[in-house]
């Protein structure tokens, strides 16, 4: 079903300003961008701010930044609705002349009415096309309908959803100017992506049933066909929508926790679409790799493990130089000056797979800049107890080692072991509590060297006084 490549696709992601950007919303333009590049076509994005009352400047910006910051920047400067009421008119008027809208007066009691005696004979409730031939001129209380034709059916060909028929007779003659005059969301939608010169639209699964009453007044307009593909919705682990009851919904977030933007790129993508077994893809891999008609159709789940397990490889992936300038925003918010340390790059990179986040790993690196400000209570019970007596010698020992070197220390912490007749987590783990608060660092000889010496005893004496004090 791929068209022509002498076709130049053009698409478009078209959010309404009314929340800051969903990670659903991400991955429908992700989609977008991607199929638009794939064919050396056009990703465009449309602001659709017709609701005045719900959409703000704030959830605009916030959208525009978060798509130029992952990556996904417009071809083109994105349009907006609200400024284009003009056109919308003229396209109205169009239909009105060539006899394909008409004014209806129903009131509000009257459509109630009918749509409460439909539902009560077990009917879809909708407008019974009362005004259709009656010819009304526009007053203040009429609105513009579209003579939808109500027999046969119309066809909705989906990349993804193959062939989806539909009955005329199911959908009624729907308003496309309201009583002022302003035009519903149909007609924009329709007359703008004509206008923006829109080959394909790619869009979520639930604009399913809007787009044979778009493709009506697209007829209606003799504007040409589009291509559609419908995504999966994005679930929560429970299988029901993703909400902010799942995790975090917005883009923002997930930047803020310290994911890689491609690897929530990377994440997003596999959100209904897979090749094989590969797991990890760029950007470039995902616009080689991707066939719009690969999509899947069922419902597509968001998972967090997922997410960290692929920020974990993508991190991983990175240069060290990279990795630095990537984590130091963290750092900044943890007031940590990297290089004041006097072996950043080594310690930088013992510990840059230490999390799976880079929030995680610049908390890991906390406590190489100061004190632990936290002691894993459990682990000094486990490995400690109430007898500081390992952590005295050690501090003993340590204080005739002149080469501080990480061989050294190995050296020093075997030799102490075997002479003691001691397990390596009774004598690593106290060093380990003594030095970040808890068991968790790289091996504990070069964990030692990333520390100066008078530092590392400074940390047991510390770590007795503390445990000395709750005894
Ligand atoms: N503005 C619609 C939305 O945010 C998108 C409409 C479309 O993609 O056609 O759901």
């Amino acid at each position: 079903m791929e068209k022509s490549p002498l076709k130049k696709i053009v698409t478009r992601f078209a959010p309404s300003p009314t929340g800051t950007l969903h990670i659903g919303g991400v991955r429908t333009a992700l989609f977008n961008y991607v199929y638009a590049k794939k064919h050396n076509g056009k990703f465009l994005v449309r602001i659709e701010d017709t609701d005045r009352e719900r959409s703000t400047k704030e959830f605009e910006e916030n959208i525009l930044n978060s798509l130029a910051s992952i990556g996904l920047a417009p071809d083109l400067e994105p349009i907006h609705q609200s400024n284009r009421g003009d056109i919308y008119k003229s396209a109205a008027e169009k239909l009105i002349n060539s006899g394909q809208a008409y004014y209806c007066n129903c009131s509000k009691e009257r459509l109630d009415e009918m749509r409460s005696e439909q539902q009560a004979a077990g009917l879809k409730p909708q407008y019974d096309g009362k005004c259709r031939d009656l010819n009304l001129k526009k007053s203040k209380d009429t609105v513009l309908r579209l003579k939808t034709p109500q027999e046969g059916t119309i066809v909705v060909n989906d990349f993804v959803r193959g062939e989806i028929e539909f009955n005329n007779c199911e959908l009624d003659d729907l308003i496309i100017l309201r009583s002022d005059g302003s035009p519903t969301y149909h007609l924009c939608n329709v007359v703008d992506d004509f206008e923006q010169g829109i080959t394909t639209v790619i869009r979520g699964e639930d604009h399913i049933s809007n787009t044979p009453r778009q493709i009506h007044i697209q007829n209606a307009l003799g504007y040409p066909q589009l291509e559609y593909a419908h995504l999966p919705l994005v679930l929560g682990n429970d299988k029901k929508r993703l909400s902010k009851r799942h995790a975090a919904t917005s883009l923002e977030e997930y930047k803020k926790a310290g994911y890689l933007d491609s690897a929530i790129l990377n994440t997003l993508a596999r959100l209904g679409w897979s090749r094989g077994d590969k797991e990890v893809f760029y950007m470039n891999d995902l616009i080689k790799d991707f066939e719009i008609t690969e999509i899947q159709k069922a419902g597509a789940i968001f998972d967090t493990t997922k997410l960290d397990y692929l920020n974990a490889q993508h991190m991983a992936n990175l240069s060290i130089d990279e990795f630095i300038i990537s984590i130091e925003p963290f750092l900044k918010n943890l007031n940590i000056k990297l290089e004041s340390h006097n072996k950043y790059k080594i310690l930088i990179e013992a510990m840059r797979s230490s999390g799976n986040t880079l929030k995680e790993v610049a908390q890991n690196l906390l406590c190489y800049y100061q004190y632990p400000n936290y002691y894993d209570q459990t682990a000094i019970e486990k490995f400690i107890g109430n007898s500081t007596v390992i952590l005295n010698d050690l501090n003993a020992v340590i204080s005739d080692i002149d080469d501080w070197t990480e061989e050294t220390l190995d050296k020093m912490l075997v030799s102490y072991r075997e002479s003691n007749d001691l397990t390596i987590p009774k004598v690593n783990q106290p060093l380990r509590i003594a030095l970040t608060g808890s068991t968790k660092s790289p091996s504990l000889g070069l964990t030692l060297s990333l520390f100066k010496k008078s530092d590392v005893q400074e940390r047991i004496e510390k770590l007795i006084e503390i445990i000395e004090q709750d005894n």
